[in-house]
């Protein structure tokens, strides 16, 4: 070789500057400090630089100047567990006509974004023509990362059948299987056939039920779901595609297993052991768990005067009841051992509970600062999404504030520390 010829990236024509946010003081999604006030130098919808002085060689004469006035800018918000199209109760859900469904989550998503979060992770649910729809500019969303139906087992979380089903009907899918919130599988074919099929779709994970869950009513809460070989199955499928695995587990047993398949990220894992969240830190597993949900706001006593319940619904309640005993160790023992705690809120339902999604800030800040709950809500979810490779389909990193990053940020009037309440004795919580 003669001498060198430049790099190729070197003779490129430097992006168009297309917006400049001046006198922001940042809040990067990764660092509990702000920046001095400066600038966030925008191509598109990526972010160039972060400095005081234009980029070298930037164009900018057809930039637009957005002055923050010195307030706080922080990336978009990032929930990592929602139910887009779950939109009404799973048996309501099964007599709604499915425009109608579609409708309902078109309007919600448009209050999603509006609350701040710019991104989600959808972990069960049919919202790959939701998906498309946003990223087409149709409609206004969040950028969603379809995990398509939940694969669960006979007999396991994702099996919402009443008891007359299966004798009367020869075991065919019901409306929800139908229509892709679950896949009903048993054996190791039957489980490659489910995932690869979401991935067909255009899944960027999979989402498996690895054990007992709460709204589905025939489920216990201690049943592990799905053998070893089936989840390993799963598992290369997932990684043979470029993604991974996450699972629905709250038991030690259900985690160990899904763990040792070799799963990313667990859902909820409320009532884990101190083995099992050593075993999560040791191999860099996400714990991706909800507080507000699982506070107790939602198993309430019945207001006097109601009818009493029924055995089901006991059933589902002392369900509920032991998830939530285990909120507080299970927090306790993710700060003992420093794993990643992403931040999604598992809300759904009617729209009046999903608005309630901001509040699990505020039911974060028993164990976390008000800078860690907004990293987790950001730059922790952010890395968690990278799991998905090539197939999240964005060109750029979300949830961190940085160069090359997609250029997703909120401009926050007032101290955003103070969204949740900072702590006095803790000045390091206060901006
Ligand atoms: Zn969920």
């Amino acid at each position: 070789m003669g001498s060198a010829a430049p790099p190729v990236a070197a003779q490129a024509a430097p992006a168009p500057i297309t917006l400049v946010v001046s006198n922001a003081r940042v809040f990067d999604g990764r660092r509990p400090e702000l920046t001095a006030p400066t600038s966030i130098w925008i191509s598109d919808d990526r972010i160039v630089a972060i400095g005081a002085d234009a980029p070298a060689g930037a164009v900018t004469p057809t930039a637009r100047t957005l002055d923050a006035g010195g307030r706080v800018v922080i990336p978009g918000l990032i929930d990592v567990h929602m139910h887009p199209l779950v939109v009404a109760g799973f048996d309501d859900i099964k007599s709604m006509d499915a425009n109608y469904v579609m409708a309902r989550a078109t309007a919600s998503a448009r209050a999603t974004l509006l609350r701040g979060f710019t991104t989600v992770r959808d972990l069960g649910g049919p919202s790959f023509g939701l998906k498309q729809a946003i990223d087409e500019g149709v409609i206004e969303g969040p950028r969603i990362f379809p995990s398509g139906a939940i694969v669960s087992q006979t007999a396991g979380h994702g099996d919402f059948r009443s008891r007359a089903a299966g004798a009367a009907d020869g075991g065919r899918p019901d409306v929800l299987e139908q229509r892709g919130y679950t896949a009903r599988v048993d054996g190791v074919d039957q489980v490659l056939a489910a995932v690869r099929e979401q991935l067909r779709l255009g899944a960027t994970q999979i989402k498996l039920a690895a054990g007992g869950g709460i709204s589905t009513p025939l489920n216990p809460l201690d049943s592990v779901q799905l053998l070893d070989e089936e989840m390993r199955a799963a598992v290369r499928a997932a990684a043979d595609y470029g993604t991974y695995v996450t699972v629905h587990a709250y038991t030690p047993q259900s985690l160990q297993r899904a763990i040792e398949a070799g799963v990313r990220s667990v859902e909820h894992a409320h009532l884990v052991d101190e083995p099992t969240m050593k075993l999560i830190a040791e191999r860099g597993v996400f714990v991706s768990t909800q507080a507000y949900a699982f506070s107790g706001v939602f198993s309430r006593p019945a207001a006097p005067g109601s009818p009493p319940p029924t055995a089901a619904q006991l059933f589902v309640r002392a369900k509920a009841e032991r998830v939530q005993a285990g909120l507080d160790r299970m927090m306790l023992l993710a700060k003992k051992y420093r794993v990643k705690v992403a931040f999604g809120t598992d809300l759904f339902g009617t729209e009046r509970v999903v608005t309630l999604q901001p509040r699990e800030f505020g039911a974060r800040l028993k164990w976390f600062t008000s800078a860690e709950i907004l990293s987790q809500a950001t730059g922790v979810n952010g890395e968690l999404l990278e799991l998905s490779g090539t197939r999240s389909g964005y060109p750029g990193p979300l949830g961190i504030l940085a160069p090359g990053a997609m250029a997703d940020l909120l401009v926050v009037e007032g101290n955003p520390a103070r969204m949740f309440r900072c702590s006095k004795s803790r000045p390091e919580t206060c901006w």
